[in-house]
């Protein structure tokens, strides 16, 4: 591999003429709900953007060729925050083109165009000249600003135009099943270098400074896809399996990149192989942006995916081993775009977990594929309890959804669509078999490439190839909320075989006694185990019979596939408790975390969840560790009010999982598993938060020393050890990280320190920190990270904070998150005082069909708080009875 400055070629180029669209009128499927009316169909755009990066402005055209398949005198496009100072529109057959008169509508985001006369069916090129904004949150074209190589303010631009912000980069018709080919060219300073989604064809100097890049012509697809930068970069690369694959990013960063390239590169194979359809583009590069959002962390465009530099690049002075597997994973996730999402493309919003589970799932599969030792089947697991997290209650919906709106498009993006559909997808691969799976993969990619699908083109391709039933399954999943429960009834041991009846009915936090009166039904696939080889059944109605060889402990959701939440008869939860040391670790924290939730929601006693969890020895699996520790943590948090039970989770954690600590000591070690490292971390932060007297002055110690020697603190434990300081930080303290965020050199360390000092729990720096976060000094994207911070600990301060000053913060925030930013806030908290503040922020604020976010927030803290006397008292006896 080599380090290259630029990557124009100097290719001859041909000016396409019009597309020849007559041959395949693609009609658009009617079905599809849009905003737009169906009387036109782009094939072809010919875009042309002129950034003034200083003044956060540009110029553009674009040649748009289209089939107008309704006679119409107007024509409606998306077009959002521009002006559009001409619309000329061409015949293809020729004779005299037409003045459109211009009309823009800011709510909903269209240019409407009047012609003088009606326009007959058939082929046209519709040429418009705009101009936009640059903007300074990840939304249209965006800038991000930083720190160069010398130290001297830069600024680079990006792209990020999912769901629906293409509109602010170019006026068309921007929704996914409106696919196209695109040509892009841009005029830029003749320093820098510009990246799409294609290689360049061409570059040419321009007068003053400039030069002109074009790229080659895009394959076909959606306006969400399209991708262009500008930058000081640098750019590595790497041949994989006959394309290109690289890294961009600012100049003087590309040692850091060659991990994410590695793994580039030995990703793009595995996918081609795995596809059965080779990645298409002739090169497939992922750019790093310094800066963050609060909502993503990098976006799949074709061939040039957005990475947030602290996602992308591994930088020794900060980068941790958790960061360094979300390198790997991230990149595994926005791969799997390239085909699924990409290359095949949901028509509509409302089938976004196509996308975005399918890419969780795969990712998750490169990734045991690849660093089995990092235990990702575990991490599948999580992303099932992370969906319940959000399943279990009224707000919830279901996989595929309804949606209407841009704002409903953009909230889509959430656990349901990501871990739920992640969840399901698992669930059904293990009902399929990994083979038949596969095959039913390929043939969905090759059946639809180019192309729009609907959730029912999978499950038909998925039955084509031989998986009988799949389709009755993954349709109760994915078009009903909510979560299956399983009661076991009482087991008997017959010839050898244990037989029980599982009834079935609807797991719900917040409103069980409805759900129990009318439960949804499922179709649940149920892998059971009792000693000998595991067997499966589908229930079908309200009970099932289950008979599994062995007459073991009985385990259900063996391998911990299922989506759905299991409960024991007690006797079977203690057969099951005792045999616990025995079964693999994904069925130790799937199981655990199974019977916590079913403890913490009121279906049991705590005792039984909590008998579970004390099962974790300090010897367990590291990353059974993590968990088992970071519940405890939670329970913690829980038990504010009563000092005694706290001290004895306090004492608890150190006494069973201090010689664990010690064991790993306080610093890296070479050639140690990576689990450990991420175990290390854990416990430093736990333990620090619990004031352990020997990990706060280890603490103490490395910050004293970090003040006059920069490398005194591990990059890969930094934001851990900091973590430790910022929490309990005297105002000296705090004063202290605040001027190493002022002197830090690299953006993604810059953020995290700046970030750190929203972390304190003193409320008086808490404050120091918001009121810090509203000045320019933090940088545009690091401020609302701040105010993120101090929600964790000050739930109420934050969100008071927000209220007050909600039109600066809204600036600080992602147009497409800001219904989401105040869920983020508040979502965690358990302070009831604030479900009227949010009712009243959702109602002066946000249209009633934009609210769930709020909503399920509200749910949330409602069923945080009235849970807590329950579990408070259940939890200190049950301490109380079991000391350490
Ligand atoms: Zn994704």
């Amino acid at each position: 591999m080599k380090l290259i400055a630029a990557f124009l070629a100097s290719v001859a180029f041909a000016v396409p003429g019009f597309s020849a669209p007559a041959a395949h009128v693609d009609t658009v499927d009617p079905s599809v709900p849009t905003q737009l009316p169906r009387t036109a169909i782009p094939h072809h755009y010919a875009i042309t953007v002129t950034p003034h990066a200083e003044r956060l402005t540009f110029d553009g055209s674009v040649a748009i060729d289209l089939e107008v398949i309704k006679p119409t005198t107007q024509l409606v496009l998306n077009a959002a925050e521009m002006s559009i100072s001409s619309a000329r529109l061409e015949p293809a057959k020729g004779g005299a083109a037409l003045i459109g008169h211009v009309t823009l509508d800011a709510k909903a985001e269209t240019a409407t165009l009047t012609f003088p006369r009606t326009l007959p069916t058939g082929s046209y090129r519709l040429t418009l000249a705009y101009a936009g904004k640059i903007h300074t949150q990840a939304n249209g074209l965006f800038a991000l600003d930083y720190k160069n190589a010398e130290g001297k303010d830069a600024r680079s631009l990006f792209t990020q135009f999912e769901a629906a912000d293409a509109r602010r980069f170019f006026p068309g018709w921007d929704e996914p099943d409106y696919k196209a080919t695109f040509d892009l060219t841009a005029q830029v300073p003749a320093n820098t270098m510009a990246v799409g989604n294609m290689p360049a064809a061409s570059t040419r100097a321009l007068p003053d400074g400039l030069k002109e890049v074009r790229f080659q012509t895009t394959p076909t697809m959606s306006s969400y896809l399209l991708f262009f930068a500008d930058g000081d970069f640098d750019r590595i690369t790497k041949p994989a399996a006959g394309r290109e694959v690289g890294i961009v990013m600012s100049r003087g960063n590309g040692p850091k990149g060659h991990l994410a390239l590695d793994a580039e590169a030995e990703i793009l194979p595995y996918y081609d192989q795995y596809f059965g359809t080779p990645y298409p583009l002739p090169k497939l590069d992922n750019v790093a942006g310094p800066g963050q959002s609060q909502f993503f962390g990098a976006m799949e465009n074709w061939g040039a995916i957005f990475t947030f530099e602290y996602a992308l690049l591994n930088d020794p002075a900060i980068t941790s081993e958790a960061g360094r597997q979300s390198i790997f994973g991230v990149e595994a996730h926005e791969m799997a775009h390239q085909w699924f999402g990409d290359l095949v493309t949901m028509d509509w919003w409302g089938d976004i977990w196509l996308n975005e589970g399918f890419a969780s799932w795969m990712a998750n599969k490169a990734t045991q594929h690849f660093h089995p030792e990092w235990g990702a089947d575990i991490d599948h697991v999580a992303a099932r309890e992370a969906a319940m997290g959000q399943d279990s209650f009224r707000s919830t919906h279901a996989v595929v959804q309804d949606v209407r709106t841009v704002e409903q498009a953009n909230q889509a993006f959430d656990a349901i669509s990501y871990s739920k559909g992640e969840s399901v997808l698992s669930m059904l691969e293990g009902f399929a078999g990994p083979d038949v799976w596969r095959s039913g993969i390929q043939g969905y990619i090759k059946k639809h490439a180019y192309q729009n699908t609907k959730t029912e083109d999978l499950w038909n391709a998925m039955e084509s190839v031989g998986a009988k039933g799949l389709g009755t399954i993954a349709r109760d999943f994915t078009t009903q909320p909510g979560i299956p429960l399983i009661q076991v009834g009482a087991s008997q041991c017959v010839g050898g075989n244990t037989v029980a009846t599982l009834s079935q009915s609807q797991f719900s936090s917040d409103q069980r006694s409805q759900v129990e009166a009318r439960p949804l039904a499922w179709h649940v696939p149920v892998r059971a185990s009792a000693g000998g080889a595991a067997s499966q059944v589908v229930t079908q109605g309200p009970t099932t019979q289950v008979q599994v060889a062995g007459c073991g402990p009985l385990l259900i959701n063996a391998g911990q596939t299922g989506y759905y939440r299991t409960l024991y008869q007690p006797i079977q939860a203690q057969a099951l408790e005792r045999a616990f040391a025995g079964l693999s670790p994904v069925d130790q924290y799937g199981v655990m975390s199974d019977q916590l939730a079913l403890s913490n929601t009121g279906y049991q006693p705590m005792a039984v969840g909590l008998d579970f969890l004390s099962e974790i020895p300090a010897n367990a699996n590291s990353k059974l560790v993590q968990a088992a520790v970071r519940q405890w943590s939670s329970l913690y948090d829980s038990l504010e009010s009563d000092p005694a039970a706290q001290s004895a989770i306090v004492n608890r954690v150190i006494k069973v999982y201090g010689p664990r600590m010690q064991q790993l000591g306080f610093a890296p070690r070479a050639g140690e598993p990576a689990v450990d490292a991420l175990l290390r971390s854990t416990l430093i932060s736990t333990l620090g938060k619990f004031k352990d007297p020997a990990v706060v002055a280890e603490a103490k110690r490395l910050f004293a020393e970090w003040q006059t020697n920069s490398d005194a603190i591990p990059g890969s434990l930094k934001e851990t050890w900091l973590g430790v300081v910022a929490r309990n930080a005297d105002e000296s303290q705090w004063n202290a990280i605040h001027a190493k965020a002022q002197a830090a050199a690299g953006s993604v360390e810059r953020t995290s320190l700046y970030q750190l000092l929203g972390a304190t729990d003193d409320d008086k720096l808490a404050r120091r920190a918001l009121d810090l976060a509203l000045t320019d000094e933090p940088g545009k994207t690091t401020s609302a990270g701040i105010i993120t911070q101090v929600a964790g600990g000050h739930h109420r301060m934050a969100v008071d904070f927000v209220l007050a000053h909600l039109a600066q913060v809204n600036q600080l925030v992602d147009i497409s998150g800001r219904s989401r930013f105040m869920q983020r806030l508040a979502g965690g908290s358990n302070d009831a005082s604030l479900i009227p503040t949010l009712e009243t922020y959702a109602n002066a604020n946000l249209a009633t069909s934009d609210r769930k976010p709020v909503d399920q927030a509200i749910d949330r803290i409602r069923f945080e708080a009235g849970k807590l006397p329950r579990v408070r008292s259940e939890t200190a006896a049950w301490l109380q009875a079991h000391p350490a």
